[in-house]
């Protein structure tokens, strides 16, 4: 089976072409001066995360801090939004306005994430940013790869000597196997969590069933109130919920065996992690380590922190999604549901649902789930390189025994 999605590996001006690499999602290693280094780079091959936890934090999880077995090492965790939202964030803009001031203050010489594509909002392109002032065309998600550890040697050649990182978990667990050796003098880590990544062109088709005029679309976010959110140019919004969604629409490989089966959601090697998914509406930050409470400190004055909150309970949902999951052997869960019942369900899970903390470690153990189903049936031997004992754990409960296949 061939997972290199047809996105990555694409051309970028400037960048060496990337070659062919099985699970892959190009996040720049194989187009850097060494390209093997991808063997001892990659999530995909056999990662050590409790090493790797250790070396960038200092410690390795806490059995004392449960929410760490799920989210991985952190000093504190908070609900939280800028005062003042930026336009055409994702959700307040936190990510780009920590970057912002990280430039602002001179923490750092340049910053490295990505802008959309000028010929496809979508499409992501991996940038390095030297001003504050453009990192705001780089706000928003876009789906797709792009190899952005590519620059972390032009971003050397250039002289900087300090750089900021916004990644997504594959990139970040490479670019800490990196780090060292790279001769930058500091490196601060902005990491978003990411699950369900696919191909730019995956998701044009996913826009085209969504809408008549696709084109028109600006935005879309899984919310954790179990609705997908659409904003439209022109400023029309719109709410599906997720069980209203066209999934079975969708060809079975619509999501590459790559985010099948990555085990890092929260992005557990970055300084600071900033989502949304135990935010319950508001924006939910993981301060790391010593360097994260820095980064944070950046925005005294400007954001609101409060504690996340926790509500109703994440066995049902997770075990339903373990048994969808295993129903379609290798194809997409679909829920098996007579359309009438979808949109109360669609109502009522907002309502009764897991929220808060809980969503976020439902979220987790599902991904937990899919990550070791897919694997052990598709690559047996992988799995045992790759899935973590953490990550084995979550899904123990649920009756998933180590090499347990579908
Ligand atoms: C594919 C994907 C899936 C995600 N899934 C989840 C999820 O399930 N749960 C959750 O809590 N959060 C998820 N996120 C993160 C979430 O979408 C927001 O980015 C995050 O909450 C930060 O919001 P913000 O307003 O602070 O970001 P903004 O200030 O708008 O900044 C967003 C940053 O993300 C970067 N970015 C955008 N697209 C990509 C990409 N394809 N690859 C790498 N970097 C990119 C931008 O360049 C920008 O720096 C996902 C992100 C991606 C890219
Ligand atoms: S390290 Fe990066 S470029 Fe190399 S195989 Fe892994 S995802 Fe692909
Ligand atoms: S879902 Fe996982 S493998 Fe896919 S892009 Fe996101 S972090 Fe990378």
């Amino acid at each position: 089976m061939d997972s290199l999605p047809p996105s990555a590996g694409a051309d970028f001006p400037g960048l060496r072409s990337a070659p062919h690499r099985h699970l892959c999602t190009d996040c720049g290693v194989s187009r850097m001066e060494n390209p093997k280094a991808c063997a001892r780079a990659c999530q995909f091959i056999a990662p050590d995360y409790p090493a790797a936890e250790a070396r960038v934090h200092g410690r390795a999880r806490d059995p004392a801090r449960p929410d760490e077995l799920h989210f991985g090492p952190f000093r504190a965790m908070w609900r939280a939004r800028l005062t003042a939202p930026r336009p055409g964030a994702q959700w307040s803009g936190i990510t780009t306005r920590l970057a912002e001031r990280l430039l602002e203050t001179g923490a750092v010489e340049a910053v490295l994430t990505m802008a959309p594509d000028p010929a496809d909002r979508w499409r992501p392109v991996p940038v390095l940013v030297t001003r504050a002032e453009d990192l705001a065309r780089c706000r928003g998600m876009r789906m797709g790869y792009a190899p952005l550890l590519a620059l972390l040697e032009p971003a050397r050649a250039a002289g900087h000597r300090r750089i900021g990182v916004i990644g997504i978990p594959c990139q970040v667990y490479a670019l800490r196997a990196l780090e060292v050796g790279l001769g930058f003098e500091r490196i601060y880590v902005i990491g978003t969590p990411c699950s369900d990544n696919t191909t730019t062109e995956n998701f044009h088709r996913f826009l085209d069933l969504l809408d008549g005029r696709p084109e028109e679309i600006t935005y879309l976010e899984f919310r954790a109130d179990f609705h997908v959110e659409l904003r439209y140019a022109g400023g029309r919004r719109r709410e599906i919920p997720f069980l209203k969604l066209p999934i079975s629409r969708l060809p079975p490989d619509f999501f590459p065996m790559t985010c099948r089966s990555c085990v890092d959601y929260t992005n557990v090697l970055a300084d600071i992690t900033v989502g949304y998914m135990g935010g319950e509406g508001r924006q939910w930050i993981l301060v790391r380590n010593a360097r994260g409470e820095e980064i944070l400190r950046l925005l005294e004055g400007e954001i609101e922190l409060s504690h996340p909150r926790s509500r109703g309970s994440r066995a049902g949902p997770v075990k339903g999604f373990l048994e969808n999951t295993r129903r379609a052997a290798g194809g997409l869960p679909l829920r098996r549901m007579p359309g009438w019942l979808r949109p109360l369900m669609g109502w009522l899970m907002p309502r009764l649902g897991p929220r808060g903390l809980e969503f976020a470690r439902a979220r987790v153990e599902m991904k937990a789930v899919e990550s070791i189903l897919h694997l052990e049936r598709a690559e047996p031997a992988r799995a045992r390189r790759m899935i973590p004992a953490h990550v084995r754990a979550l899904a123990r409960p649920y009756g998933l025994a180590p090499h347990d296949g579908p």
